[in-house]
């Protein structure tokens, strides 16, 4: 096997991609030997496997989530710390997308390969920002592949938010969040934004915002939706899962102001078809600047696009000159949606 033909010792199996001389896969499906996880969403941290390695924070999530499904045997890496596995040497990196996040740097016979997981550019008081690590082969997701896509700052739609909550004072308003990353995220940035009464949550999302508070990320007085006195949730916000939102769930909140906090909100037919009234684009995934920016800041010379929008940016990487390939992982979905 020569080490810069990538694909000769990066493969693709029936469980995913695999490091045939370090003897794991990465994010698998379907119960893998070896696995080394990126990070705790459902498509990403799969039950079933027998050992992984991973941040300490995405061993608690899935330990959280997976219950019988979490791995028998567990190893815990620090961001930035050399582990030997076979004839491959792996390092964990922030890729600044959740708490624990990591992209997997693998080195073998003095080649570089990055496996990024998902990733975001853009500051996230709740995770450690994304490292950028030079490397000859990158592999990158492709959420967010358009040029249409652009999030912005998250900290002005935060302050959509608090404006329409004081010109609204009589109305709860229920914002739509994906439960790991998302909600904690949008908690902090109210709180940097000033913002300190209670926030209250659905049942769903207590669970992953102890654990985040356990790693030490502060998230100020959280509050159970359910049971809460009607007219006290006037001008309250309320943080739900996507679906509880439209959903009687929402119904008994004084006039509910839905809102979405979605990359996808850029897309306002998207948002109208939701019934979202107040679309905010606030996204854990890399954009379409983010996306290029990064591609060509690791220096890489081969780019595999793993999930998303593959097309537009396999025709971006080949017009800069660089060997693109798409991997059509199956069973990938997105946590933003
Ligand atoms: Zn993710
Ligand atoms: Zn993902």
């Amino acid at each position: 096997m020569r080490p810069e033909r990538f694909d000769s010792w990066l493969t693709v199996d029936g469980k995913g991609l695999y490091c045939r001389p370090g003897g794991f896969h990465i994010d698998p499906y379907g119960g893998a030997k070896r696995a080394i996880i990126t990070h705790g969403h459902s498509d990403h941290a799969r039950p079933g496997h027998q050992h992984v390695l991973a941040t300490r924070e995405t061993l608690a999530v899935m330990q959280m989530r997976l219950g019988e499904g979490a791995p028998r045997g567990t190893q815990a890496a620090a961001y930035g710390e050399r582990i030997v596995i076979g004839d491959v040497a792996v390092t964990l990196l922030p890729a600044g997308h959740v708490l624990g996040s990591a992209q997997v740097l693998i080195e073998w016979k003095g080649v570089r390969a990055v496996i990024s997981g998902d990733y975001k550019r853009s500051a996230d008081p709740t995770c450690v920002p994304y490292e950028l690590v030079p490397c000859d082969l990158f592999i990158t997701e492709a959420t967010f592949a358009l040029p249409v896509f652009q999030h912005g700052d998250a900290r002005d739609e935060v302050a959509k938010l608090l404006r329409s909550r004081e010109q609204f004072p009589e109305r709860a308003h229920v914002v739509g969040v994906y439960g790991l990353g998302k909600c904690q995220r949008l908690i902090a940035l109210l709180r940097e934004a000033g913002y300190e009464r209670p926030i209250y949550l659905h049942g769903a999302l207590a669970g992953f915002c102890a654990l985040y508070e356990s790693f030490g990320v502060k998230l100020g007085e959280l509050r159970a939706a359910t049971g809460a006195k009607r007219d006290d949730m006037k001008g309250e916000i309320v943080l739900a899962p996507p679906s509880a939102i439209a959903d009687r769930w929402s119904r008994r909140l004084p006039e509910p102001m839905t809102t979405f906090a979605s990359g996808w909100m850029r897309v306002r037919a998207r948002a109208r078809q939701q019934g979202i009234e107040l679309p905010l684009v606030i996204s854990d995934h890399a954009d379409w600047n983010e996306l290029t920016a990064t591609i060509a800041e690791t220096g890489a010379d081969e780019v595999w696009v793993t999930h998303g929008r593959e097309d537009a940016l396999l025709h971006h990487i080949q017009t800069t000159g660089r060997r693109g390939r798409a991997l059509a992982l199956i069973g990938r979905e997105d946590e933003d949606q």
